[in-house]
């Protein structure tokens, strides 16, 4: 009887512990459980395909996530291919105000600054002029006061050119590449305007604002230090059948550089429709200078100039 007794004992006692060791794991995942990421943001809201998507991004980034209210748009921005993380704030404060535009717009428009007024003073700054021919310079990069000083200009001969026109060597070697390619199909490619100096732009502009005011200016003319033409990179063009800004995007001339500029290094700077990340209308005859390796990647990727820059060359 004692013996039996005592294996009773026993059995409970250790059936007592079983369960209390159970219990304390149970508890123990609990705990785990609800501060881990995927209980939190399921608990935030989000749905599980949504939750999982989170969870494969950085610490950081799900503490950053946390840390804002449930929004059902939230993972569309993140999984736009443009997006950056540096802009999270932005995309979301411009989507709350623009919630007309597709999400790749609020991408693109915060990505080159234009969810802010163009020249806007806490946004602008000087520009990497080290980066060379791979340089951002639009209405929130400029250039610094002293970038004439060490340029190579030369001046192009008046074959290739309407009036005396002049523009950084590497840039005439390879315009002339593509003048003698055009040509070779029976186009020609003429430059109207190229390298201006400082005090040429302060002209220019000044001229253009006296005429119209500030806004009309801004659209068609860059402020000094603003402009692509003083940086020697950017070309004016023309043909002699089409030789005025309304006419020029009808020539033929127009049409083989959209297709072909790109193999020379130049791309169309200011595209139709682009106005909102450009800044600039519509220019048919403007053409920047990237080198053919950059202009290529620019071409293909269907981007403009500054998306491209904030995506793929400004860290
Ligand atoms: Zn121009």
């Amino acid at each position: 009887m004692k013996k039996t007794r005592i294996r009773y004992d026993r059995i409970a006692g250790l059936l007592f512990i079983v369960i209390v060791v159970l219990l304390i794991s149970i508890g123990i995942k609990h705990i785990i459980y609800v501060n881990s990421y995927e209980y939190k943001l399921l608990n935030k809201g989000y749905d599980s395909d949504t939750t999982h998507y989170f969870l494969t991004l950085d610490d950081d980034k799900k503490d950053y996530i946390l840390s804002l209210d449930y929004s059902d748009y939230l993972i569309n921005i993140l999984k736009e291919k443009y997006f950056m993380w540096k802009n999270i704030d932005r995309y979301i404060s411009y989507y709350n105000e623009n919630k007309d535009k597709s999400y790749s717009d609020i991408i693109a428009i915060v990505n080159v600054n234009a969810d802010k007024k163009w020249y806007d003073e806490s946004t602008v700054k000087e520009t990497d002029t080290s980066l060379k021919e791979s340089m951002l310079v639009n209405k929130f990069y400029y250039l610094p006061k002293d970038y004439d000083n060490n340029l190579n200009v030369v001046t192009v001969k008046n074959w290739y050119a309407f009036g005396e026109r002049k523009i950084i060597d590497y840039v005439y070697d390879a315009f002339i590449k593509m003048y003698n390619a055009a040509k070779e199909e029976g186009l020609y490619i003429i430059i109207n305007s190229g390298y201006r100096t400082n005090s040429e732009q302060v002209k220019l502009y000044t001229e253009r604002e006296k005429k119209n005011g500030t806004e009309e200016a801004d659209k068609y003319a860059a402020r000094p230090l603003y402009s692509e033409h003083e940086t020697g990179l950017a070309l004016d063009v023309f043909t002699y059948d089409y030789a005025t800004t309304t006419t020029f995007e009808n020539s033929p001339e127009y049409k083989w550089l959209l297709n072909n500029s790109y193999k020379y290094g130049f791309i169309l700077r200011y595209p139709k429709g682009k106005e909102y990340l450009t800044g600039y209308e519509y220019e048919s005859w403007h053409f920047r200078y990237l080198g053919v390796e950059l202009a290529t990647k620019v071409y293909e990727s269907g981007l403009t100039f500054d998306e491209y820059y904030a995506y793929y060359i400004e860290k």
